[in-house]
């Protein structure tokens, strides 16, 4: 479903990405994880290509993103063709930056609405299956500044995949949470992840990670160090640089 090949980006002198790889197959769950600063977040907006990729390629179910081949040679895609491969895509950041002037139902039906031109009364009964998968069947009209952190963080998954995509990206997901409200999201990412949803998942929910994830790579300034199951990476890992970043997190 995923394929990054030797992926570089780079903010001017700042090299982030240095030759970056994964590759996820339909229905797996891929966690990310790595030192502040190492490099997740740009990936995951690459393979969005909210950044544009200096170097390798990504496909995102066998379609290149963000570029064209013609004449061996890569043109990278006008932003309206970068905007439809997007939406196939859905993301979830750690902020929750739902619409705080519409309800939840709305939230998740507007960009359906908008965006792929589907019936009101279509998106709206998809957004209701959405809010009952996430737990929220209760909270159609609440507004953002209504609902607790965790309840936003559900909605704004529910906005996700109301655009029914077929690949998630999660951004740390439950960093901003209070503790007691990490439980109720990664419960939702569970059930989503049992659903047979492709997911990367970049967190520090290590517990998460090895109950969940089919692979884990730790990545540190802009390289895979390490790569391969849960418990080759966060119970066996072979990198002292892997190792060193357990021992702080865990
Ligand atoms: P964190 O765990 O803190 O979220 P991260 O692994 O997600 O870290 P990135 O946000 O991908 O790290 O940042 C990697 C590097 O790229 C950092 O040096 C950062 O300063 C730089 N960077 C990220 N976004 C931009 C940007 N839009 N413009 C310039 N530099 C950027
Ligand atoms: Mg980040």
């Amino acid at each position: 479903m995923v394929e990054a090949d030797q992926v570089h980006k780079a903010y001017g002198h700042n090299h982030v990405l240095r030759g970056v790889s994964m590759s996820v197959r339909p229905g797996e769950v891929s966690c990310l994880l790595g030192p502040s600063g190492s490099g997740k977040s740009t990936f995951l907006r690459c393979i969005n290509h909210l950044e544009s990729i200096e170097g390798g390629s990504i496909r995102v179910d066998g379609e290149l993103i963000g570029f064209r081949e013609r004449g061996g040679k890569l043109h990278e895609l006008p932003a309206k063709e970068a905007a439809a491969q997007r939406r196939d895509i859905g993301m979830v950041f750690q902020r929750f930056n739902l619409f705080p002037h519409m309800t939840a139902l709305e939230n998740i039906a507007c960009s359906p609405i908008t965006v792929k031109g589907e019936k009101p009364q279509v998106a709206q009964a998809h957004a209701r299956e959405l809010l009952e998968q996430v737990g929220l069947s209760e909270k159609a009209a609440a507004y953002p500044s209504e609902l607790s952190g965790g309840q936003q963080q559900r909605v704004a998954i529910a906005r996700a995949l109301a655009m029914r995509p077929k690949l998630m990206l999660f951004d740390e997901p439950t960093s901003a949470l209070d503790p007691e409200l990490v439980g109720e999201v990664l419960e939702v990412m569970k059930q989503l992840a049992r659903s047979g949803m492709t997911m990367i998942v970049v967190t520090h929910e290590i517990g998460f990670a090895r109950e969940v994830a089919d692979t884990v790579t730790f990545m540190d300034e802009g390289v895979v160090v390490e790569q391969g199951s849960p418990h080759e990476v966060l119970v066996d890992p072979r990198e002292a640089r892997t190792r060193d970043f357990l021992s702080k997190v865990l």
